[in-house]
């Protein structure tokens, strides 16, 4: 049975779209057509942004509950969420590929606890008044930024979406979400908890579609704020667009982080995690350290372990529990790896296993390791988003950080060693927003971000919270 939806989330209740335009949903494992959500326009988007833009500025709404009220509205949404976990997991698995395990931690598990933590951080907050330096003192006053478009991919879709929807409701903002087309039935699940929730009319909307429809919605003018999270080249043409007109953007884009394994490594004691950090959700995440950087003293031992655990990954049905690396999103995506495959085997890498496809029907790529890559390869310096790991020699540690800080990206990056101290004064070193010892976690109070092509602001953390408000001195005994 396929799971079709005719109607629109926008203004608190399912409306008519504005057009016939249908978005199909295909399964990346079996080709078939799983369901249907209407395609999103410029009129959806303007229908959108008008109901979000009158929910914001509606003088009793949203953006002026006080906090704990706020907080109360967004635990009932969390709990709708919950009541509906294991039919997200399952819907994002047949959408995307995420093997099922995954989906229940990332997809139902974490966007609850995202509505909780910042639910909790505004219910406790207060103004900060501060003594001045010249006499009296200045009340600090956070007010929430309007209206905000989130634009979200489709690797993570759900744990994305609240990393940017769970702060700036949370602050008073009200949202319009355009999801991206591979990933809508995850979407719309969540709109129904919404509703269910009774969160207000407009406060939150959503139009799914393509880039021409985030790019309309990004130059909107009547959003306040971008959140983005996606490729690199698109992050580029927002950043142009909110430059223009001077919106605040936070842009969470591309990575080619490095996994530095150090000499005194004991890698297979770790091997679970570092599948976390290298292979997980069939190589499509933004932060995977798919740079494996061995010391030239140990590079055939490091070899054979990175191998070993790519050649004994699971790879299958999505759906089944003890599935490990499940499809990739689509045929564009798959032909995306393939040809990067392609790429490092002319450039002289040496592929120790995978290589080729996997399975008769869909878009399976066998997990692969190459060895004898060159920081300079295509393959060490492009983000390929597929299971393709690259392992690359280094002579001593100040190479290990020329190599790992070489790349265009800083998004994440681990170091590996049975020294925490080392590993953690090593860290400091590298070039990058996040980085992770013996194991990488996005852990909800830890700010997430990158520089350089990685993009740039914040998400999780207070920081993520601070992004969707504008902060007022209001100075006080001033004479
Ligand atoms: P993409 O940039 O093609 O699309 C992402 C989203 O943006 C989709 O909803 C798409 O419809 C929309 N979009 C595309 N071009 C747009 C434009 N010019 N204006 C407005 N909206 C536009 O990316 P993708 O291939 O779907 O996703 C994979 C990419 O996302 C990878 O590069 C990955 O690293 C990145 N990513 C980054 C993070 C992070 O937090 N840094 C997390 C996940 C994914």
């Amino acid at each position: 049975m396929t799971i079709d939806y005719t109607d629109l989330y926008l203004d608190g209740r399912w409306v008519a779209p504005a057009t016939n335009a249908v978005i199909p949903v295909i399964s990346p494992s079996t080709e078939a057509r799983i369901g249907s959500v209407p395609e999103g326009s410029d009129a959806d988007i303007d229908a959108a942004v008008d109901a979000a833009r009158r929910a914001f500025d509606d003088p009793a709404g949203w953006a002026h509950w006080d906090g704990k009220r706020r907080a109360d509205a967004l635990a009932k949404f969390a709990e709708e969420l919950q009541a509906r976990g294991e039919a997200t997991a399952n819907r994002v698995s047949s959408q995307n590929g995420m093997p099922i395990s995954l989906a229940r931690q990332f997809e139902s598990g974490f966007p609850a606890l995202l509505l909780q933590y910042y639910g909790a951080m505004v219910a406790e907050s207060e103004d900060e008044v501060r003594p001045g330096m010249l006499g009296g003192s200045t009340v600090v006053a956070r007010s929430p930024i309007g209206v905000v478009g989130a634009i979200v991919p489709w690797n993570v879709p759900q744990a994305i979406t609240f990393l940017k929807i769970a702060p700036a409701l949370a602050a008073g903002c009200t949202v319009v979400l355009k999801p991206a087309p591979e990933t809508v039935l995850d979407a719309f699940l969540m709109a129904e908890a919404a509703t269910a929730a009774g969160m207000p009319p407009g406060v939150l909307n959503v139009v799914p579609g393509g880039r021409e429809l985030g790019a309309y919605l990004v130059r909107h003018p009547g959003v306040d704020k971008v959140s983005f999270t996606g490729s690199t080249g698109a992050g580029r043409s927002i950043a142009r667009d909110c430059g223009e007109l001077l919106r605040p953007v936070t842009l969470e884009l591309g990575g080619k982080s490095a996994a530095i394994v150090l000499d005194d490594v004991d890698l297979a004691a770790d091997i679970e995690s570092f599948f976390g950090a290298t292979l997980l959700n069939n190589g499509q995440i933004c932060w995977l350290c798919t740079r494996v950087l061995a010391p030239a003293a140990r590079y055939d031992e490091i070899v054979d372990i990175v191998t070993d655990l790519a050649r004994n990954t699971t790879v299958g049905d999505p759906l089944s529990d003890t599935t490990q690396m499940g499809p990739l999103v689509s045929q564009r995506q798959r032909d995306r790896v393939e040809s990067y495959i392609a790429t490092g085997q002319r450039d002289g890498g040496r592929v120790t296993t995978g290589g080729g496809r996997a399975g008769e029907q869909g878009w399976f790529v066998e997990p692969t390791v190459f060895a004898d890559v060159r920081p300079e390869h295509t393959i060490a310096r492009e983000e390929i988003f597929g299971p393709v790991l690259s392992v690359i020699r280094y002579t001593d540690e100040d190479d290990a950080v020329a190599i790992a800080n070489s790349s265009e990206y800083g998004l994440g990056g681990t170091v590996w060693t049975t020294d925490a101290d080392r590993g953690a004064r090593f860290a400091r070193r590298i070039a990058t927003g996040t980085v992770g010892i013996n194991g990488y976690a996005n852990d909800p109070t830890a700010p997430f971000g990158g520089i350089k092509s990685s993009g740039m602001g914040r998400e999780l953390g207070p920081e993520g919270l601070s992004s969707y408000q504008n902060v007022k001195s209001i100075y006080l005994d001033v004479r």
